[in-house]
């Protein structure tokens, strides 16, 4: 049988094993404390006796995320290339705000989505991510700064609602007190609208921000960029987000990339508008990451269209920011690095 992922526990699944398997109950806060403090095995738990330490490596294992290459951008934002135990790779990037640190952590190796302005969806999937290694993405990071992350976005490699169990397991974990301790006001989860999972997730009622990636004001130009909206309807998408409004009473944020001369036009605007006024939302404006692949060549809208696009939105009463790019000079958006390694076969590829 295999092992067990012990990060991936909460405290109380892991003293009903260590009890069931005829230890004391309170071992499973001693050997919890390990893990929330980061430590990469048993033999570190020095309070932890021998036997005791020797059934856990027996049994369990503790999952980590090595770091194997830093970018760091001259605006102070870094960008993590990790390998996980089984030699995939993922990427996290650490963002300095005024108000603390935020951390962007993947969700899957790769993505199954295809999404065609995006690194990650045009480089494949090949797996999702456990608790533990979400997990460990942040501890990782806290260590090699020494800081504490206090806001944490799911907008890394991956589609977090396609690997549905796994992120809820993460997310009660991560806001346990016990645990990292970060609240669920200070986490965002971002996600291309797989409808069905919204409504599951509405019904947990976590207090954490929502975003959908919108893109598009109408179903022919998002079928031409994301391939989940053959499947899920602009109108579709829009309905479960107001569900969800309602149910958990937290304002949805809509991401929208800004593509030159694709969904940038005054009438995209009032289109976006009409379809979203009166919901309790924001529009998060991105000036497209300009990515070319297979013949699709996106650039990024200029600055113009963005400042009308807002001016048209603000018109119909709807809140809507330009966000700022961080890491720009690093390539800082997710699945760039991890493309490069797999074309080279596992080799660095040195974008910077
Ligand atoms: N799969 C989820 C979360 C990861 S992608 C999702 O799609 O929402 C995080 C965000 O980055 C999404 O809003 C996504 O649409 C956006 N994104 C991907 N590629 C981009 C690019 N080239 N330029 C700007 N935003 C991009
Ligand atoms: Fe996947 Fe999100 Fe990229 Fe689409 S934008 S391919 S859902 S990671």
């Amino acid at each position: 049988m295999g092992l067990t992922d012990i990060k991936s526990m909460f405290k109380q699944e892991l003293a009903k094993n260590l009890t069931y398997a005829g230890y004391q109950a309170y071992r499973a806060e001693q050997i919890y404390l390990w893990l929330v403090k980061g430590a990469n095995s048993f033999e570190e738990m020095q309070n932890i006796p021998k036997d005791l330490r020797k059934y856990l490596s027996k049994n369990y294992y503790i999952a980590n995320a090595k770091i194997e290459r830093v970018f760091i951008s001259k605006d102070g934002t870094k960008k993590y290339l990790f390998k996980l135990s089984d030699g995939e790779f993922i990427e996290s990037v650490l963002m300095k705000y005024n108000y603390g640190y935020t951390v962007c952590i993947s969700t899957q190796v790769g993505c199954k989505m295809g999404c065609k302005f995006c690194a990650t969806g045009m480089s494949g999937f090949d797996r999702n991510l456990t608790a533990s290694e979400m997990l460990s993405q942040i501890q990782a990071i806290q260590a090699d700064n020494s800081i504490r992350i206090s806001n944490i976005v799911l907008m890394g490699m991956g589609e977090p609602l396609d690997n549905y169990e796994n992120v809820v397991r993460f997310l009660k974990l991560v806001s346990a007190e016990d645990n990292l301790n970060v609240g669920m006001r200070h986490i965002s989860l971002s996600t291309c609208g797989i409808i069905d999972k919204i409504y599951d997730l509405a019904k947990e009622n976590f207090q954490l921000t929502l975003s959908v990636s919108l893109h598009a004001p109408n179903d022919l130009i998002r079928n031409s960029l994301m391939s989940i909206n053959k499947k899920f309807k602009i109108e579709e998408l829009l309905k479960a987000c107001r569900i969800y409004i309602e149910k958990t009473n937290r304002r949805i944020s809509f991401e929208y990339a800004m593509i030159s001369d694709v969904n940038d036009s005054i009438e995209c605007a009032q289109e976006l508008a009409k379809k979203l006024y009166g919901m309790l939302c924001h529009v998060n404006l991105i000036p497209t990451n300009s990515i070319d692949f297979d013949g699709f060549y996106y650039k990024k809208s200029n600055r113009f269209k963005i400042e009308k696009f807002v001016e048209i939105l603000s018109k119909y009463k709807i809140n809507a920011t330009v966000r700022r790019t961080l890491g720009a000079d690093i390539n800082a958006s997710c699945g760039q690095l991890r493309k490069n390694i797999k074309k080279e076969g596992g080799h660095h590829a040195n974008i910077c």
